[in-house]
C-alpha cells in the first residue's frame, strides 16, 4: 500500500510501452483546424447530404459543451462510443497482456471484466460486503504491483447504492494504481462528482455517459474525464471516427439543454418512489435494497418464476439471481408511469394465481 501521493510521472510509467511508444492513426481532420473551403483530402463523396464529411474525431463540439457544463477545459475530456467503449480503452493502455491485472468488488457492472478478458488481463475480484459496501482495505491487500486498475461503480450497478464519500476518497488516495470511478448514474443523485479530484490525484479517471439521465443510450456517448496527459494516451487507441456526427450533434444540443434532462429525471425518481413505496406491500417481494439511482434491486420470493411470468407477458426485468449476494434478486428499471402501472399489476396477478 503506497500512501505517498502518486505523482503524474508515476501514472504515466503505469501505460504500456507499446502504447507510449504508438505513432496514432493521423486522420485528414486531426490534421487540419484551419478553415477551408475545398476538403479534397480524404477520398469522400462530394455531394453534400450533410453526412457525406468524415466526423471530427475529436467530438470537439461535443467535448466543449461537456466542459462549459461540468467547469473544466475540454483537454481533459475524451469521449467514446458509449462508456463501455471507454472501459476497454482504460484497459487497453494500461494493461499488459498475460502479465497485469485489474480489481473490482462483484456484483458490479459487467464490462470491466469483459475487457480485462478482451486483453488477456487477470480480472480479481473481491466482493462487496453483504450489505454492498466497499471492502477497501480487502482492495488494497489485493493489488500488488500488476494491478493497474481499480474500478469503483459509484452508484453502483447492480445493487444501487451511492458508495460513502470517504471510502471511495480513501480508495483514490491509497491504491497503488488508477483508480476509475464510473459514475453512470450520477444524474440521479444530488452529489458533486469525483470530477473535481481529478487535477489533485492524477491517478484517477472519472467516467460518465449520456446513455442515463440525458435519455440517449441509442446515440452512444460516454466521456472519460482525466489529466490531459492521461487523455491523450485514451485517445491514441480509440478508432480514427468512433463518434459519428448525428452523434455528436445530437449530444452537443442536449448538452446545452440540462434542465430538459433534469425534468426528465425529476419524473423518473418520483416513479422510483413510488415503486419504492408500493412494491413492499406486495407478498412476492422480500426486500428492496435503497437506491440512489433510476432502478431498483429487488429480493422476490420465486424470483425465477416471477422473471418468466413477466417476460411471458410481456415485460422485463433484468435477472440479477446469479450474481454474488443478490439471490432471488432482479433488478427494475423505473419506468414511465403506465409502465410501472403494469408492473405492480402482473405481480399483483401472479400473486392471485399463484395462491389460487
Ligand atoms: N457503466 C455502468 C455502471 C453502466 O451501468 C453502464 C450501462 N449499463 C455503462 C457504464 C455503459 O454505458 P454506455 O456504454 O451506454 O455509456
Amino acid at each position: 500500500m503506497t500512501m505517498q501521493p502518486i505523482t503524474l510521472d508515476t501514472v504515466l510509467g503505469w501505460i504500456r510501452p507499446s502504447i507510449l511508444r504508438l505513432t496514432p492513426y493521423s486522420s485528414a481532420r486531426g490534421e487540419f483546424s484551419g478553415q477551408a473551403d475545398v476538403l479534397l483530402d480524404a477520398n469522400e463523396s462530394p455531394f453534400d447530404n450533410g453526412m457525406n464529411r468524415y466526423p471530427d474525431p475529436k467530438a470537439t463540439i461535443v467535448r466543449e459543451a461537456l466542459a462549459e457544463l461540468r467547469g473544466i477545459d475540454p483537454s481533459w475530456i475524451t469521449i467514446g462510443n458509449g462508456s463501455d467503449e471507454l472501459v476497454d480503452h482504460i484497459t487497453r493502455v494500461f494493461c499488459e497482456p498475460k502479465q497485469d491485472a485489474v480489481i473490482y468488488s462483484p456484483p458490479t457492472f459487467g464490462m470491466y471484466k469483459v475487457a480485462a478478458g478482451i486483453q488477456d488481463v487477470r480480472a480479481v475480484e473481491i466482493p462487496l460486503t453483504p450489505d454492498f459496501q466497499l471492502p477497501t482495505n480487502a482492495l488494497l491487500e489485493a493489488a500488488d504491483e500488476h494491478t493497474k486498475i481499480l474500478w469503483i461503480c459509484t452508484p453502483n450497478n447492480p445493487s444501487g447504492n451511492d458508495f460513502p464519500r470517504h471510502d471511495v476518497e480513501y480508495l483514490i488516495r491509497s491504491f497503488p494504481g488508477l483508480v476509475v470511478v464510473d459514475e453512470a448514474y450520477i444524474d440521479f443523485l444530488d452529489r458533486p462528482s469525483y470530477l473535481e479530484r481529478i487535477a489533485e490525484h492524477p491517478n484517477l479517471v472519472v467516467l460518465q455517459t449520456l446513455s442515463k439521465g440525458w435519455g440517449l443510450a441509442g446515440i452512444r456517448v460516454g466521456a472519460a474525464f482525466a489529466r490531459p496527459e492521461v487523455i491523450r494516451y485514451l485517445q491514441a487507441v480509440k478508432m480514427p471516427y468512433n463518434v459519428n456526427s448525428l452523434t455528436q450533434q445530437t449530444a452537443a444540443k442536449a448538452l446545452r439543454n440540462p434542465e430538459h434532462m433534469q425534468a426528465q429525471v425529476d419524473l423518473i425518481l418520483a416513479q422510483r418512489h413510488r415503486l419504492e413505496a408500493e412494491l413492499p406491500r406486495l407478498d412476492v417481494v422480500e426486500h428492496i435494497y435503497p437506491s440512489d439511482t433510476n432502478y431498483l434491486l429487488v429480493r422476490f420470493r420465486e424470483a425465477e418464476q416471477v422473471y418468466r411470468y413477466l417476460q411471458n407477458n410481456g415485460l422485463v426485468v433484468r435477472s440479477r439471481t446469479r450474481d454474488i449476494h443478490c439471490a432471488g434478486c432482479l433488478r427494475v428499471t423505473a419506468g414511465l408511469p403506465e409502465e410501472n402501472d403494469r408492473l405492480l399489476e402482473l405481480l399483483a396477478a401472479y400473486e392471485s394465481t399463484v395462491s389460487a
